[in-house]
């Protein structure tokens, strides 16, 4: 398409010079043009396509990419305070563990630092859009998220099983009331935080609330276990470590995901992880509104998913048609200490599973908008992006230039950083 021109140079006028554009919604360009005015990307194209445009600064980007802003759909900023960890290897009891005492040793102040270093090093990757779950207290992530240029939802987390649930609901209801359900680009949700630490009753408490719904699910294979047969290693954390396991908690008697479906599918809720289902599984979800978090590096790390990667059913999910977006989990388990991007997620998918480079961008941008229920045009080369990244690669086609980008290890830059969000309430509170 043409750009306008006018007889009066304006100088908030941008054209970037780049050797391709492209995203998941059919742009392809290479060389791209991309006009830029207001902080809104007003034309993209090629050279010829675009035209010439006088009256604008020429910034010139040859020998990179320009790409969409990217969504991650969970992450734990409050979790960013401390570095990388070792991995947990087998011992996920004894990292719940670790991870408890951290939270109990923060102090508020503590946790606004470590939730502002996380968006800042989500900026560092290119991130425009975040599904955060928001520890005990929430306000430090919530507040650090509403006054941020990044969109998207924070999940208050919360626990409670047998007699502890209906004081939990207690608590979840006065979190809930005491924040807007939407303002400044970031909404409240809700997050019981897994099966084995969040009884039915919670569950369906928090599909009622009418706020958008995360759990981990079927993270591990302890877990099964757990919901299962009441037995294994999280039974030992969850009555000697922690102490909430007595007569009053019940045993599911049945698989994680059996258990979380009926109150996920009411709610349109998010599943993060599914590293342990079963064939079955997939055509029960693929039934339902709920979509999926998919963290590929955490479940490497943890040391909790299948063998290979390529054996997450993450595949045969997004074939039978539910959604899925690419999560990075915390920067505890990352292997990047200076961002937190879900740019090193499709990397690892692709040169370790060998995964087409237009499926990574469409599960890191249109279908991370999807899963956390926002405007796919904000993930679109088109004047609603809410920001534009640069990766250097390879001169080629666009395409061969995505593939190049995730065989390499550079951070992004930005070409449109993301703006804050001024957006007011739109959704009373609940
Ligand atoms: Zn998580």
């Amino acid at each position: 398409m043409m750009a306008e021109t006018c007889g009066e140079p304006v100088h908030n006028r941008r054209l970037i010079r780049a050797s391709g554009a492209i995203d998941a919604a059919g742009v392809s360009a290479a060389p791209a043009v991309l006009l830029i005015e207001d902080g809104q990307l007003r034309v993209v194209g090629t050279p010829s396509e675009v035209g010439a445009v006088p009256d604008a600064v020429v910034e010139d980007h040859r020998g990179s990419l320009i790409m969409p802003g990217l969504v991650n759909v969970h992450a734990h900023l409050d979790l960013s305070g401390q570095g990388l960890w070792p991995p947990a290897g087998d011992d996920f009891r004894g990292w719940v563990g670790q991870v408890r005492q951290l939270r109990a040793d923060s102090t508020p102040e503590d946790i606004k630092k470590a939730v502002c270093r996380g968006i800042q090093l989500s900026l560092a990757g290119g991130t425009t859009c975040i599904g955060d779950i928001a520890g005990y207290p929430p306000a430090a992530s919530i507040e650090a998220l509403r006054a941020s240029s990044l969109r998207g939802t924070s999940f208050i987390e919360c626990f409670g099983t047998g007699s502890g649930q209906s004081a939990a609901i207690d608590r979840m209801h006065q979190l809930l009331a005491g924040w807007a359900a939407d303002s400044h680009g970031i909404r409240v949700g809700i997050s019981p935080h897994a099966p084995y630490s969040c009884g039915p009753e919670l569950f369906a408490a928090a599909a009622a609330t009418g706020r958008p719904v995360m759990t981990h699910l079927a993270e591990t294979l302890d877990e099964a276990e757990l919901l299962q047969h009441g037995t294994g290693p999280l039974r030992s954390m969850l009555e000697h470590d922690i102490g909430v396991w007595d007569a009053s908690t019940s045993i599911a008697g049945m698989h994680p995901v059996e258990y979380a479906i009926g109150p996920l599918g009411q709610c349109s809720g998010v599943a993060t992880h599914l590293n342990w289902i079963e064939p079955r599984h997939i055509a029960m979800l693929a039934e339902t509104t709920i979509s999926v978090a998919y963290c590929p590096r955490a479940s490497t790390a943890f040391g909790h998913g299948p063998p290979t990667l390529a054996l997450h059913p993450w595949q045969e999910l997004r074939a039978a048609g539910v959604p899925i977006g690419l999560g990075t989990d915390s920067l505890l388990c990352l292997d990047t200490p200076d961002r937190i991007s879900v740019l090193d997620e499709m990397r690892l998918l692709a040169t370790r599973d060998s995964i087409d480079p237009m499926t990574l961008l469409e599960m890191a941008t249109i279908d991370g908008a999807r899963v956390l229920d926002l405007e796919p045009s904000l993930v679109h080369l088109g004047p609603a992006a809410a920001g534009l990244i640069a990766c250097p690669a390879l001169v080629g086609d666009p395409l061969a230039m995505l593939q190049d980008v995730l065989g390499r290890t550079e951070p992004p830059s930005w070409i449109m950083h993301p703006a804050a969000p001024t957006t007011t309430t739109t959704v009373p509170n609940t």
